[in-house]
């Protein structure tokens, strides 16, 4: 019945610290409101990224017990459909409500497996919990149309769920990314399958034990873990009509192309390479606090982490400044007061991140500020990669054609306005940019010519709240962007649209002749 430390405790009591946890427990299943033992004969060593203590073991589920989530989901789906919406909204507002209450319990879990700062892990409850609270309102969002088209003929649409959904996540957002997804698909009446990350579904767990105190009945919302053969199974589990996947190129390109020649509905969040252009007119001070935070907060693991800066003119003369506010960052524990960053996810995203630093070094580029072998006193065992700044990049090195996602920021020199959009524009990602400067007009330009999806205007992370919808561009969203998350897009990916036309005429109105012919 436990998995990890933090899912463990309750509300008023979870870890605090990076202490090895006496005895690891694993990670359960999630069905019909019960943690269930898995029989999986695969696992998944999860280790603490501060200390590589092991937390957990994550099973790969088995083929029974995938299929036994889709049994639960598909069961539970039509009395929920028949659920009022005022009483699918009843329990909605008992999970915020439970969510608020175990908020540091859920950031507990997110340091000790995903490895960001407490403060940092508070965040990304957040941001989840206002899509949850957003949530609340689809009753409001949930209203069809209705047209009187013609004499005693109207029609009217109505929004019907789809039925078993499932939603993919990513490692990094362990709270906020599930909770783009259960509250919308369930509150327009469907049933989840949710498959956390197999590298921290500590936090899910926890969402999960919460729903069912919400009063979720069993089967609406089902957790099942594992790596390529969970994703395999809900990409071809007829009984699944919807996916929701947020990750990688990689993996996300995969499940939308096969998920959508299944015939289900996909829609995928990839990955970014987001740009800053910082124009010489700009707040100097706030430009470089920005990009500090937004380069290197959560260790540089954010789909919108600012990675690439385009420096317009003199301003490539800031960068040792720049470098000096990086350096002022404190690298440690996830737990540890005064942290502004934590460590990677895994000894192996470390070594990837450090081989990309090298291969700038080889490729001519200059390393103004060297993060590899960072080690804080007190975590000498943790994938630390500390704050790193690349300077004089050029567009074919692969530290700018890859995402490097660590805290590693590359910067390319530019003379004009033009160089830095037309920078911009050909990368092939698109999910978020930010412009740094004090000129209006500039802005305006920059607003209107640049492609990426998201955008601030001296705002470092331009996040869209849940009253909006996430809305990357290019290749950082799977399917031209036809489908986003959360917001009205989200409500629409979560439903189908029925029309329906109907005819109430008084009998002695009705005509004795068949009509063969369309009305014109
Ligand atoms: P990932 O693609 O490795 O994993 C995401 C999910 O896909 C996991 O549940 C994993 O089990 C599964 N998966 C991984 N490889 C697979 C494969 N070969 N076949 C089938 N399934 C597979 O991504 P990650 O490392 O967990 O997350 C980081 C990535 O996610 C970055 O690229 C980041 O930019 C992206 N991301 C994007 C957004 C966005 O909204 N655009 C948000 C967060 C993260």
């Amino acid at each position: 019945k436990h998995f990890n430390a933090a899912a463990t405790s309750t509300a008023s009591s979870y870890p605090t610290s990076h202490e090895q946890i006496k005895t690891p427990e694993d990670t359960p299943n999630f069905l019909n409101n019960k943690f269930t033992a898995s029989q999986a004969s695969t696992w998944f060593d999860l280790y603490d990224p501060a200390t590589n203590n092991l937390v957990t073991r994550v099973p790969q589920s088995t083929d029974a017990e995938l299929k036994a989530a889709v049994d639960a989901a598909e069961k539970a789906f039509p009395a929920w459909k028949a659920t009022s919406v005022m009483s699918r909204q009843q329990i909605m507002f008992k999970y915020v409500a439970l969510i608020r209450e175990n908020w540091d319990r859920l950031a507990a879990s997110i340091t000790l497996e995903q490895g960001k700062t407490v403060a940092d892990a508070k965040g990304d409850v957040l941001r989840g919990l206002q899509v949850a609270e957003g949530a609340c309102g689809i009753p409001e969002q949930m209203k069809g149309e209705v047209l009187e088209v013609a004499k005693d003929m109207e029609t009217r649409t109505y929004r019907e769920p789809l039925g078993v959904v499932a939603a993919i996540c990513p490692f990094n957002f362990p709270a906020m990314i599930p909770l783009w997804c259960v509250p919308v698909a369930t509150m327009t009446g469907n049933t989840i399958v949710v498959k956390p990350s197999e590298r921290d579904p500590g936090a899910m767990m926890i969402l999960a034990e919460l729903a069912a105190k919400a009063g979720f009945p069993e089967g609406v919302i089902n957790i099942i873990h594992g790596a390529a053969p969970t994703v395999d199974f809900i990409i071809d589990e007829p009984r699944i009509k919807a996916i929701s996947f947020v990750g990688s190129n990689k993996a996300g390109e995969y499940i939308f192309t096969r998920g959508s020649a299944n015939g289900k509905r996909v829609q995928a969040n990839l990955g970014a390479k987001n740009h800053a252009a910082i124009m010489p007119d700009c707040n100097k001070n706030h430009a470089l606090n920005a990009i500090a935070g937004a380069a290197f907060g959560a260790a540089g693991q954010r789909c919108m982490a600012l990675s690439t800066c385009v420096m317009v003119g003199e301003t490539k003369d800031w960068l040792p400044e720049l470098a000096e506010r990086a350096k002022g960052l404190s690298i440690n524990g996830g737990f540890e007061a005064g942290a502004d960053l934590g460590p990677v996810i895994s000894p192996e995203a470390k070594k990837r991140i450090e081989g990309l630093i090298a291969s700038a070094e080889e490729e001519g580029a200059t390393i103004l500020l060297d993060g590899r072998g960072y080690v804080p006193e007190k975590y000498p065992n943790g994938n630390w990669v500390g704050p790193t700044i690349i300077a004089n990049v050029k567009p074919h090195m692969r530290c700018y054609t890859e995402e490097i996602f660590g805290p590693v920021l590359v910067c390319l020199n530019v003379e004009t306005t033009d160089d830095a959009i037309n920078l911009i524009n050909a990368n092939e990602y698109g999910n978020g940019t930010a412009i740094f400067t004090r000129s209006g007009p500039t802005a305006a330009r920059f607003q209107s010519e640049v492609e990426a999806g998201q955008m601030g205007i001296n705002v470092p992370i331009p996040v869209p709240l849940p009253m909006f919808s996430f809305t990357g561009n290019k290749k950082s969203i799977a399917g031209g962007g036809a489908s986003t998350f959360y917001g009205k897009p989200g409500i629409n990916f979560y439903t189908q649209i029925k029309t329906v036309t109907s005819l109430w005429r008084s009998e002695d109105a009705i005509e004795t002749k068949a009509k063969t012919i369309m009305p014109t």
